[in-house]
Formats: C-alpha cells, sequence, structure tokens
C-alpha cells in the first residue's frame, strides 16, 4: 500500500473505559512501531475510543521513540 501513496501514521482502537487511557503495552508498542519503521514523521498518531463521549470519551497522542503527549481535546476535534 505503501508504493501505492499510502503511508501509515498511526492507530486506534476502543478501551472499556469512559475515560481511555493509554496500557504501558500501548505505549512501547508506538514507541517501537516509530523506532522501527522507515518514514519522514516526526511522530505517530494513536487514538483511542472509550465509552464516554466526546471530549472526555476520546484520548489523541503523539508518539516518538522516547516521547509522547497527550493533545488537548480542542485539538482533537
Ligand atoms: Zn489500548
Amino acid at each position: 500500500m505503501h508504493k501505492s501513496g499510502l503511508h501509515y501514521f498511526g492507530d486506534w482502537h476502543t478501551h472499556p473505559q469512559s475515560v481511555p487511557t493509554p496500557s504501558g503495552t500501548d505505549l512501547s508498542s508506538m514507541a517501537d512501531l516509530f523506532s522501527r519503521s522507515k518514514h519522514e514523521l516526526i511522530a505517530f498518531l494513536m487514538v483511542i475510543v472509550g465509552t464516554e463521549g466526546f471530549p472526555d470519551g476520546l484520548h489523541v497522542s503523539v508518539h516518538e521513540a522516547n516521547a509522547w503527549s497527550k493533545l488537548p481535546s480542542e485539538l482533537a476535534q
């Protein structure tokens, strides 16, 4: 798919939590994906959808090899 112009830049999944927070596996997976993938991006994106409505039920964060940060909900709209 990369050859046809489609680039991986992140992932999304659901959590059975009202206000989702990334698990240790989520964080280590994103760091591993970022550092082991061949790309020219400054960060990968992770979205986690919880059971609460927006904005509390949506987690959006950016991930590098050794750092990550949650985007404020006003930027995730
Ligand atoms: Zn997760």
